[in-house]
């Protein structure tokens, strides 16, 4: 079956105990046994796993091509695990344009796990071939990249790190399994944060991994989340599940008013660069129209004038949230290195965008009152 039907059917049947249409959300933290001391499912404790966890892993599982799927409290909880179930000196090779939250946790943490890890530029699948240290390597890929829309070949790189013995994980957040399956590309893990477009509505956090097979991997990592606790509570799995079920139509519309906005900010006079993949300039383009089915609703700018210019920009609109985080029905606008802080790489004069589902014409008119000093044009 294709991707809409998928995702509104995969782990949505009929509750048999009722015939609800819509499952129910299962808060139970513990599950009774028979007289025989049996479990009476397969369940025991929430922390292992619960009925309403399994439905929406069963959907992103299907919806990413993968054979199994975990579910976790957040985007980071969920990368955590895949470190926490490493054993022994292993090496990490992180995109240089890398979310700062991964760039952090994987530096300051990762050095006290016995990790090692290197910043390198992805764009050239050469650059990843050089820094795999044999066969206990993570690639670990994000694309396209938060904030400055980086696009990796996840196929040539999956295959370089496949060649030489490595793991490939790619963090397709930014993306989602409507736009782009990484597995169906060669990777072994797909690392999403669900507090993003999975959960669809700024009101949920979540994390989750989907792997290519069942093995010895997703084992450890489930055994992983059990042991050191990062489930995500059965409501925010429900939430996530039902954000699944209306992702492709979003997705479509995220992608159609983000290619409006590139396009227009891409002529504007104040603006010096634009970062979007859908634009024919942008440098990784072909390999985006190659891996994605559109070119997603996330993009950035620099704006002329530097970092001043760049936050009374920010301020000065009206119908843009000023906001971190993205994916919701509402467009968020950020100057990304207030966002990240002291520990941020991002350009000083970077803008970041999450379009939303607003009129196109609303948001262009916002941008353009933004950029003209707060003055009404046209
Ligand atoms: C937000 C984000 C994360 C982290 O997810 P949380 O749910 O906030 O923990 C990881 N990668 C990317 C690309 C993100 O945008």
């Amino acid at each position: 079956m294709k991707f809409e039907t998928l995702a509104i059917h995969t782990g949505a049947e009929v509750d048999e105990a009722t015939g609800a249409v819509v499952a129910p959300i299962h808060l139970s933290t513990t599950f009774a046994r028979d007289e025989s001391l049996a479990l009476m499912n397969e369940y025991q404790y929430i922390r292992d796993g619960n009925p309403t966890q399994t439905r929406t892993e069963e959907a992103l599982a299907a919806i990413d091509s993968g054979r199994g799927a975990l579910l976790f409290a957040s985007g980071l909880a969920a990368g955590a695990a895949v470190l926490q179930s490493l054993r022994g000196p292993w090496h990490v090779v992180l995109p240089d344009d890398c979310y700062y939250g991964v760039r952090v946790m994987v530096r300051e943490y990762g050095e006290r796990w016995g990790i090692t890890s290197e910043l390198v530029d992805m764009s050239d699948p050469d650059n990843v071939g050089r820094a795999i240290r044999g066969e206990k390597t993570v690639v670990w890929s994000e694309s396209p990249s938060n904030p400055l829309m980086k696009v990796v070949d996840i196929a040539a790189i999956s295959d370089i790190a496949h060649r030489r013995g490595a793991l490939s994980l790619v963090d397709g957040t930014f993306a989602t399994p409507a736009l782009q399956r990484p597995i169906e590309l060669g990777a072994d893990v797909v690392l999403h944060s669900a507090t993003k477009y999975l959960g669809g509505h700024s009101d949920v956090q979540g994390g989750v991994l989907v792997f290519r097979e069942r093995n010895a991997l997703f084992d450890r990592v489930r055994e992983t989340r059990h042991h050191l606790g990062a489930v995500a509570s059965p409501f925010n799995a429900w939430l996530i599940g039902r954000g699944i079920r209306t992702l492709a139509a979003r997705m479509r519309l995220h992608c159609d008013n983000a290619a409006s906005v590139a396009g227009w900010l891409a002529r504007h006079p104040n603006v010096e660069r634009v970062f979007y993949p859908g634009l024919a300039a942008h440098p990784g383009h072909q390999i985006a129209a190659r891996q994605m089915s559109c070119f997603g609703g996330m993009l950035s700018f620099n704006v002329k004038g530097g970092r001043e210019a760049a936050m009374r920009v920010v301020s000065l609109c009206r119908l843009f949230t000023r906001a971190t985080s993205l994916g919701g029905t509402e467009s968020l606008i950020e100057h990304r290195a207030t966002s990240e802080g002291e520990s941020s790489q991002a350009p000083p004069q970077l803008i970041r965008v999450s379009v939303g589902l607003e009129h196109v014409d609303d948001l262009i008119a916002d941008l353009e009152q933004a950029l003209s000093d707060g003055k009404t044009v046209g």
